[in-house]
């Protein structure tokens, strides 16, 4: 082909690119674009976090491509509309993109091939965001998996594609294409930054996967269920915009694993393949299931009595509920635009079972603070808390939030880094200020505004209600 179009959507990166590279082999010129979406700015779940960090890989994307010779055009608007006229523009065969699974993206994607092939341009998609795709793993009975277990043992058999590599320098000159200026910043579209975000692009990206591969990943196992001891890769937001391909990370920890001294160290690499696996399960949830984009995974579960008491979820969003693990995540996420995964899921089942408020107002509220708000595993992770979803944890079980801090947070380290009106108090009542009501009124730390042993009572008579 004489000309392609790169389509850059959540793959912002120049290496491990399928669609990319594919586009470098096949045609002699590659014409990459980047298309900053009116929905960025307005769409439901935007967030500042999120925004910026989007803006920034994608100003460290457009500095590798220049490396390359190559001239990153970004233009603002629509893509439905700006891709054939730029198609004409630049008088290309066929747009190439990676593949997007979320089902509001594939039914633009639809519009888009139809609007293409009207002026006779193809457009090709290829995956790369994931190993396997929705249609690949499937259970004997030709039907998708909706436990993880038995999906996860699937997958494994399976052998995973290596890295495509990186993309050589320009082949052939381009063109001049006029491009249009991307906003500064998230303030500039309305959406004030106050939270200090992870380095972006994926310079940044690969750093991360090294240092984390060269020591961290042998105590994953054990480390990543502490929040004071950051023992997560933290990834997510680049796997998220596609800083890093998800086959350079296992083939990284494959190298990794090669290179473990104990079963422990090999035990680790293991349990972080089962959290890249995770998020390969709950992408094809979402596609297979579109449905849980609008309610519980499980439809009997619509029917459950929330209580949906509004100054309860403000409490719960500013970090304010007097239970301190809880408001110490959240004061977490306010202000990073992240959260660690044992965080997350205390968070989680706090807000559905013990302030009794729908999982959906608490999935809204991490996508639009989350650097990684990832719509296929937010979702997933938020009806695994309620107890909706596929493979959820059943609803009887509701963790306790002092002993899920006493057990994961020993001395209140996390919690006295973000709640600094605890800091009088002594290590064995950090979880649990209320048992000093003297030095609680003194701290100015809000007593609790829902007594834990009252609400799982009431908990559980919700969801028996529906159960029958
Ligand atoms: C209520 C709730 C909401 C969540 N929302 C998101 C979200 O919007 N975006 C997101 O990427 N993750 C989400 N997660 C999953 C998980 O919390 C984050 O992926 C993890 O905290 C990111 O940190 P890390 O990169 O250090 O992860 P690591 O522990 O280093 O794991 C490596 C990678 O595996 C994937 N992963 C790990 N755990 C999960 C999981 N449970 N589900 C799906 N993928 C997983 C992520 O891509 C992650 O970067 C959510 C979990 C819960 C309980």
């Amino acid at each position: 082909m004489k000309a392609v179009i790169h389509w850059f959507r959540r793959d912002l990166r120049v290496s491990d690119n399928v669609a990319l590279s594919e586009a470098a082999k096949r045609a002699e010129t590659v014409i990459p674009l980047f298309i900053f979406e009116d929905a960025f700015r307005t769409g439901p779940d935007v967030g500042a976090a999120r925004l910026a960090f989007l803006l920034q890989s994608v100003e460290s994307l457009r500095k590798n491509l220049a490396e390359l010779g190559h001239t990153l055009i970004v233009r603002c608007g629509k893509s439905e509309e700006i891709l054939p006229t730029f198609a004409k523009e630049v008088g290309a065969q066929c747009v190439f993109a990676n593949k997007r699974y979320e089902p509001y993206t594939q039914r633009r994607d639809e519009r888009i091939t139809g609007a293409l092939l009207k002026i006779g341009v193809g457009f090709e998609m290829f995956k790369d965001a994931v190993v396997w795709e929705e249609q690949e793993i499937l259970n004997l009975s030709g039907k998708p998996y909706t436990v993880f277990t038995p999906y996860s043992k699937a997958w494994k058999v399976k052998a995973v594609p290596a890295p495509v590599g990186k993309i050589g320098p320009r082949k052939a000159v381009s063109g001049n294409y006029p491009s249009d200026a991307l906003p500064a910043s998230p303030d500039a579209v309305g959406y004030p930054l106050t939270q200090k975000i992870p380095a972006a692009g994926e310079r940044a990206a690969l750093e991360l996967l090294r240092k984390f591969m060269a020591g961290p990943v042998y105590s994953y196992a054990t480390n990543r269920n502490f929040p004071a001891l950051d023992g997560g890769s933290n990834l997510s937001p680049h796997l998220r915009a596609g800083t890093i391909g998800i086959r350079t990370i296992i083939a990284e920890l494959n190298k990794a694993k090669v290179k473990a001294v104990d079963a422990n160290a090999v035990k680790s690499c293991e349990t972080f393949l089962n959290e890249l696996i995770w998020r390969e399960f709950y992408a094809q949830v979402l596609h297979n299931f579109p449905h849980v984009t609008k309610g519980a995974f499980r439809p009997e579960y619509d029917k459950l009595q929330w209580s949906d008491n509004q100054e309860h979820f403000v409490a719960w969003c500013e970090g304010r509920t007097g239970y301190p693990i809880v408001d110490a995540a959240m004061r977490c996420l306010n202000a990073t635009g992240t959260m660690h995964n044992r965080l997350r899921m205390i968070v989680a089942m706090f807000l559905t079972k013990d302030l009794l408020i729908n999982w959906q107002w608490g999935e809204r509220y991490f996508m639009k603070q989350l650097v990684d708000g990832d719509m296929a595993a937010n979702n997933g992770g938020w009806q695994w808390s309620a107890g909706t979803g596929t493979d959820a944890a059943p609803y009887f079980r509701i963790f306790n939030p002092v002993s899920q801090a006493e057990k994961f947070d020993a001395g209140g380290k996390f919690v006295r880094q973000w709640i600094p009106e605890l800091k009088d108090f002594p290590d064995d009542l950090v979880h649990q200020p209320w048992e000093n009501p003297l030095l609680l009124a003194k701290s100015k730390y809000p007593s609790r505004i829902v007594l834990h042993e009252e609400q799982r009572g009431k908990c559980l008579a919700m969801f028996k209600a529906v159960k029958g």
